[in-house]
């Protein structure tokens, strides 16, 4: 295959990264999404009573007030109700026991032999099967090397 005559590297795992994912085993995540404050006063306007109804002090609904006249100092606040939503995230594959980065290497690229951090590689895609995750920052072609990450349980055989 052409991938054997490229340029191949190491890529190591910065262990001082290593810690431990809180969310480990989870395949489903909460996220937090919006707080939502629902509000009713009771407001005079031109000698008559209504009913305002803010979300998030918004203005979505003022109806004619019905009950007996407030006597209470005007706007009388009603009710406030605070909601959030929470959103549930799916995740494809269960979250990693481990969380770590890897060490910036030089790498060099197999076309033009410039030399560069494997973290300044860029990536591309024209679609879902022709995409590249190594393509060279300097001279731009896809699939400039070969890179092999080191991964958690060769960190004790190697080195
Ligand atoms: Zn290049």
């Amino acid at each position: 295959m052409k991938s054997r005559d490229y340029n191949e590297f190491i890529i190591k795992i910065n262990l001082e990264s290593l810690r431990k994912n809180p969310n480990a085993g989870r395949k489903v995540l909460f996220i937090n999404g919006l707080t939502e404050i629902e509000s009713k006063y009771i407001i005079k306007e031109n000698d008559k009573y209504f009913v305002i109804t803010k979300i998030n002090e918004i203005e979505i609904r003022r109806e004619i007030f019905k009950g007996k006249t407030p006597k209470k100092s005007l706007p009388l606040l009603l009710s406030k109700t605070i909601s959030r939503t929470v959103e549930p995230v799916y995740l494809l594959k269960s979250e990693p026991k481990y969380l770590f980065s890897f060490i910036p290497t030089k790498i060099q690229c197999s076309f033009c032999n410039k030399k560069f951090f494997h973290t300044e590689l860029l990536s591309d895609y024209l679609d879902d099967d022709t995409y590249t995750a190594t393509e060279c920052p300097k001279c731009h072609k896809w699939d400039c090397c070969n890179l092999k990450f080191e991964e958690l349980s060769n960190i004790n055989k190697n080195d």
